[in-house]
This record gives structure tokens, sequence and C-alpha cells, in this order.
């Protein structure tokens, strides 16, 4: 199977409205180029320095997600050019998108990680983390950020019935946050949820965004 067949057969299998990512991390530029030329456009990324390479090396009109675990200070390599950010974990790496996207007069769209895993060592915040951080002055103050939705990553697992409890409390967290803190803002519709092993259950909870790497482009190298 090629990428351009892949990603067709992937595409074939989504909802209207559902934004396939194309997780590229660790693959070569060449790749992205074969995927591009299939008429992918979103590709995802885990590293900022990864991401500002490529972004110097591929055409422009690339919308680059970025989708890892991100340090505030390497906030300001991605800021000038990346279109969503999925993994704000904190208030402080907000702040520090915040500030950075100001430097260079733009408004970036994010999400709020939040942890649904069982897992320990997944990134992201308590359901309560999240309200905490919404209904803080500081947050209060940002102009240049736009919380888009949440993004989740499920246990890693077999258990299809655990993976699918993880994605259906996503959910749940991320009407009840719209219903209290973005009632009638159309930007809070986004869920990013699901991966190339459960992307299938995901969508069937709702998910709106999926990060999709190793079904596209095969296994990576670390
Ligand atoms: C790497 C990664 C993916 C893609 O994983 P695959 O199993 O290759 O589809 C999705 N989301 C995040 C956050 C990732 O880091």
């Amino acid at each position: 199977m090629s990428i351009a067949s892949d990603i067709q057969q992937i595409k074939s299998t989504l909802p209207p409205g559902v934004t396939l990512v194309a997780v590229s991390k660790f693959h070569p530029a060449e790749m992205i180029e074969e995927a591009y030329a299939a008429g992918q456009r979103v590709f995802g990324e885990s590293k900022a320095q990864e991401l500002t390479a490529k972004y110097e090396q591929l055409p422009k009109d690339i919308e680059w997600h970025f989708i890892g675990h991100l340090q505030t200070n390497k906030v300001k390599y991605i800021a000038p050019f990346v279109s969503m950010i999925h993994s704000i974990d904190s208030l402080k790496l907000l702040q520090e998108v915040d500030r950075q996207a100001a430097r260079s007069g733009r408004t970036i769209p994010v999400l709020l990680q939040i942890h649904i895993a069982r897992e320990e060592t997944k990134f992201g915040l308590s359901a309560e983390e999240c309200e905490e951080l919404l209904q803080s002055e500081a947050f209060a103050t940002l102009r240049h950020v736009t919380v888009c939705g949440l993004m989740g990553m499920a246990t890693n697992t077999d258990d299809e019935e655990q993976v699918r409890s993880e994605f259906r409390a996503a959910h749940t967290l991320f009407a009840s946050l719209k219903d209290k803190y973005f009632r009638g803002n159309e930007a809070f519709c986004r869920l990013s949820l699901g991966m190339s092993h459960d992307y299938r259950l995901a969508l069937e909870e709702g998910s709106t965004m999926v990060r999709i790497g190793s079904l596209i482009f095969g296994e990576r190298n670390y």
C-alpha cells in the first residue's frame, strides 16, 4: 500500500467534519511530500526542532499541528507558524504561547490536553485542573490564544471497553466545559481523540480530529 492510498482509505471512513491529522513525526520530508501530493494538508509533529526544520523545507500551505509535550522554552520556535497546539497542559505553557503569539502578531488555536488514560506517564490536565485554568484571572487576560477544545490519549490497551470509556469521559468533559465556559463560542468545537489503533472507537465516541501516524507512514524508527 502507498501513502496516498492509505490516506484515501482512512479519509473514506471519516464522517463529515472530522479532520485527519497525519502524524509525520520521525519520518522524512519525502514521505510528507508524498502525502501532500495526495492532497493531505494537515500534519502533526511532536518535537519543536523537527517541526521547525520541516516547516522551512516543505510547502507553506501545510497546516502544522503540534501534538507532543511542549516545553515553554521551545514555544518561540513554533509560534510564528504553527496552526494548532493540541498539548496545552498548564496555565504557564498557555501564557507562554499567548506571549509568543503576540510577538508574532498572531492568535494561536490551542486544545487543552486532558488526562484520561490509566497510565501515570501521560501528560494532561484533570477535569478539576481544566476548570481551575478556565476560571483563573490569568486566563481571562489572554488575547492571543483561542481555546478550540480538548485533546486526549487513551490507555494503550487491547481492552476496547476501557478505551471507549476513556474517550466517553473526554466527550462528557468537553460537553460540560462547553456548557459552562464556552456557550455561544463557536471556536470551542474540537475534540482531538484517536490514533492509529483506536481511532475508530474515538469516532464512535464523538472525536472530530484523529491523529494518525503509523497507519499512514508505517512504523517509526526512534
Ligand atoms: C505519535 C502520536 C500519535 C500517532 O500515533 P500512531 O499510533 O502512529 O497513529 C498521535 N497522537 C500523539 C499525541 C502522538 O504523540
